[in-house]
């Protein structure tokens, strides 16, 4: 693509020629190979010279794979992005980036399990990594930090309550202390919150959500500063081996065409069903950043530019039978995990929490039995509300 400057929709529906010259393809073709072949020595010896932007190996450098990545490094305004094998892939490569032996890393309360779990459970077992969780404030972020504390997690919004952490105060906080940051902003987007610009050094997608859109493909990405990025591909990525695969990375290619108009949808089909939800009367409680009654609502307003349609909400009733009588009678939200794809879909955390605990335990961690989360489609959103309305009519 030529040097001049676009808006992120005309650059998404435009691609570089750099790579792609053949025969006039305006799809740019999946290089489904796993290596490279060289004219001679000096021809692979100089690819060697430069490890981290040679087409060598496609646990390295594939060219279908690159292209996308640097699409999404320029709508996310960073130097360089690098894609993985999945969201927890990105995640715990970051993660493994920013610590060593018994380092200390702050997180909120109540981020995605599997990063949490990897944390908590894992580095601290097997590397002696301390973690404290804050309530996600500024000053919880600077009471936490100790002088092995070398990464601060954020998670803003999160994805069950969506709480949101103040990303330019707690960033520059960590600047000013020489700790790493890392935001997961799947729920977001690059399209809502341009969190590189907020200060974070790290910024994480799960592409299976948003960015992917079509609930066909697992992925991940990190973005970044070009050298914090090669570091990561050439250590954490190339000896985990979390890469991503070549059509995985032409589907979310194809995926990334229409994702801001779809999280143009998304936004206000998603608040649409919010607003009708917080009306209802069998509705105790409606969490989404978008609805002036939500505790974050200004600090969101501030930082993010729009928002996604997963949100989440509590049934007025507790009895377990009610509750799944509800979740039995829609038909347009189907039982699921996962999110940010067409088709909406609901899910219930208590019927993780059940596998080991009980409702009661559930309540006491603050989380209501009758908590639900949704994710709002692209179907018509009246057919969604109307099937949200026969569902809570029936309990
Ligand atoms: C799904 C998800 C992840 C993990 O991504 P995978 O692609 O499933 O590995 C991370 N963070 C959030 C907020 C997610 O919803």
């Amino acid at each position: 693509m030529s040097k001049e400057k676009y808006k992120p929709s005309t650059e998404l529906c435009h691609d570089g020629d750099s790579y792609f010259t053949h025969q006039g393809a305006i799809v740019p073709p999946i290089f489904q190979n796993s290596l490279f072949a060289f004219e001679d020595w000096d021809a692979i010896s100089n690819a060697f010279d430069d490890p981290a932007e040679s087409s060598i190996y496609t646990r390295g450098v594939n060219p279908t794979v690159k292209i996308v990545e640097e699409k999404i490094a320029q709508l996310a305004g960073g130097e360089k992005a690098r894609l993985f094998a999945s969201g927890m892939g990105a995640i715990s490569a970051a993660i493994l980036h920013g610590v060593r032996q018994g380092s200390h890393i702050v997180s909120p309360q109540q981020i995605y399990g599997p990063a949490n779990n990897f944390m908590q459970d894992y580095l601290s077992e097997k590397c002696g990594v301390e973690i404290s969780y804050t309530d996600g404030s500024l000053e919880a972020y600077k009471a936490a930090i100790r002088p092995n504390t070398s990464l601060f997690y954020l998670e803003s919004p999160g994805s069950l309550k969506f709480p949101i952490q103040d990303l330019a105060a707690i960033c520059k906080l960590a600047k000013a202390h020489g700790i790493k940051t890392i935001i997961d902003n799947t729920w977001a987007t690059p399209i809502f919150q341009n969190a590189l610009g907020l200060g974070v050094d790290l910024e994480i997608h799960s592409c299976s959500k948003y960015l992917g859109g079509h609930s066909d493909i697992v992925a991940g990405v990190i973005i970044g500063a070009k050298k914090e990025l090669d570091q990561i591909q050439l250590r954490e990525q190339a000896w985990m081996g979390a890469k991503m695969a070549p059509f995985e990375a032409w589907l979310l290619l194809r995926s990334l065409r229409t994702l801001p108009l779809r999280m143009k949808q998304h936004q206000e089909s998603g608040l649409a069903v919010a607003r009708f939800l917080e009306g209802h009367p069998k509705i105790e409680r409606v969490y989404h950043p978008g609805l002036e009654s939500f505790p974050d609502y200004e600090l969101g307003r501030q930082q993010m530019s729009g928002y996604g349609s997963l949100l989440s909400f509590e049934l007025l009733t507790e009895d377990i039978d009610r509750i799944k009588q509800f979740t039995k009678q829609l038909h347009l939200f189907k039982m699921g995990v996962s999110w940010g794809g067409y088709e909406s879909l609901i899910y219930a955390p208590l019927i993780s929490y059940l596998k080991e605990q009980t409702p009661e335990q559930f309540k006491a961690m603050g989380i209501a039995p009758g908590l639900m989360r949704i994710s709002v489609g692209l179907e018509d959103v009246q057919d969604l509300m109307d099937d949200l309305s026969k569902a809570l009519e029936a309990i």
